[in-house]
């Protein structure tokens, strides 16, 4: 075992450090107090290869690896998780899902766009009335000719309103249940496709949250992605690997909220001290350096399982559940030390707080991670 990353991963650290530093981190604020989903980033995203990160190179891709995808999107989520989320959902989401169990044609048609950055990517599962209960979806897609037309609605999708190509789960057998749901690539401009309501958000306010709607949406049969019947097991799937990304981008924000607590204890006063003197801060710091480190290395061997080809539904589920559920911690804790000012805007701090609740809740709450941990280790 080497617990080092390569030379070339501390050099990709390092890029994405330095780009979310100068392109991101002074507008933070603007963004999340504006709801504006940054769309101008995008072709800057693109030329590191963010829109692709693990996308092949002969699909426009950068063709790297699960735990380089970590490293890329913990450096986004250390300066703002809001941009982390949106290029996660692309990555982790849209695109993987394409990449897993598109045709060829698919992949060339729908992969170079939203790899480039030209397009961007959203995935629909989620409805009103079916969140963790995924299959009790109610959107169904009927065949008519050549064609399946889509009707119902997704609650909850990430670019729901900006995406520019959406995959979505609809019911194609409704008596096979979780076996009768398809899965379906639907662009932009479709008609019968429009987004619903934007949602108005407690935290990562810059990634856009909007329902999208189908009323009689038509779409070719070479826009059905994967088997009939499979595209709610081939959800699933997405979502084993898309965790690792929650996973990354709890670990991303834990780290980002940890070094502006132990900045801020460094320069305090009280008693006649730096606030750091005392033992209690201390303690916090020590703990939430040591629980994102924990936190890390889960993270990290769920990607490397995910590098070698191996199951890591068990690895990503206790990656995801930890490093949410430590980050909460650490973006408290960053408030608590900050006092007063982790109330206000003019610190980091509280906006960490209202951002990291997502990642106990998007992909998964930490109950259903829980199920999926029990499940696995009941099955062995
Ligand atoms: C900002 C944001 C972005 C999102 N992006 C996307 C996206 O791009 N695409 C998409 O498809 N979805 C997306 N989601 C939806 C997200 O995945 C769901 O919100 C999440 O899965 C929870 O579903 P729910 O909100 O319906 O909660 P519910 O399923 O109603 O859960 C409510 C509570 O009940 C608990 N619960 C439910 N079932 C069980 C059980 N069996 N055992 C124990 N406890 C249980 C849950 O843990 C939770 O605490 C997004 C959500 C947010 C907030």
């Amino acid at each position: 075992m080497d617990f080092r990353l390569t030379d070339d991963q501390e050099l990709l650290r390092r890029s994405v450090r330095e780009f979310a530093e100068t392109e991101i981190r002074p507008h933070v604020t603007e963004w999340d107090e504006a709801q504006h989903f940054p769309i101008e980033l995008v072709p800057k995203l693109a030329g590191l290869g963010l829109m692709g990160i693990q996308c092949p190179e002969e699909f426009g891709g950068a063709g790297m690896s699960a735990i380089d995808y970590c490293i890329c999107i913990e450096e986004l989520a250390r300066v703002d998780p809001s941009v982390a989320l949106s290029v996660a959902a692309h990555n982790g989401l849209c695109t993987s899902h394409i990449l897993m169990f598109g045709t060829d044609a698919q992949k060339r048609q729908y992969l170079v766009p939203l790899a480039q950055g030209e397009k961007i990517g959203a995935w629909g599962l989620t409805e009103s009335s079916s969140g963790s209960d995924a299959a009790g979806m109610r959107t169904t897609a009927t065949r008519d000719g050549a064609h399946w037309v889509l009707n119902g609605s997704k609650t909850f999708t990430t670019h729901g309103r900006e995406g520019h190509i959406l995959v979505a789960m609809a019911i194609t057998d409704r008596p096979a249940a979780s076996r009768g749901i398809s899965a379906f690539i639907i662009e932009k401009g479709t008609p019968g496709l429009t987004p619903g309501k934007k949602e108005d958000k407690l935290g990562m306010r810059a990634s856009e949250t909007s329902e999208v709607l189908f009323d009689q949406c038509a779409v070719p049969e070479s826009q059905l992605l994967g088997q009939p019947g499979r595209g709610f097991v081939d959800a699933m799937q997405v979502l084993d690997a898309g965790r690792i990304g929650i996973a990354a981008l709890a670990v991303g924000l834990a780290q980002g909220a940890f070094e502006a607590a132990l900045r801020y204890a460094q320069e305090r006063r009280a008693f006649g001290k730096t606030i750091s003197r005392f033992q209690a801060i201390q303690w916090k710091l020590a703990d939430n350096a040591t629980r994102i480190d924990a936190a890390r290395l889960l993270t990290y061997r769920a990607a490397y399982l995910k590098d070698h080809d191996r199951q890591m539904t068990l690895e990503s589920a206790m990656a995801k559940l930890y490093a949410s559920e430590i980050a909460v911690q650490a973006a408290d804790d960053c408030v608590q030390i900050h006092g007063g000012y982790g109330f206000v805007k003019d610190y980091p701090a509280e906006k960490y707080f209202r951002d990291v609740k997502l990642t106990t809740i998007g992909e998964g709450t930490s109950e259903i991670q829980r199920l999926v941990i029990a499940r696995q280790l009941l099955a062995r």
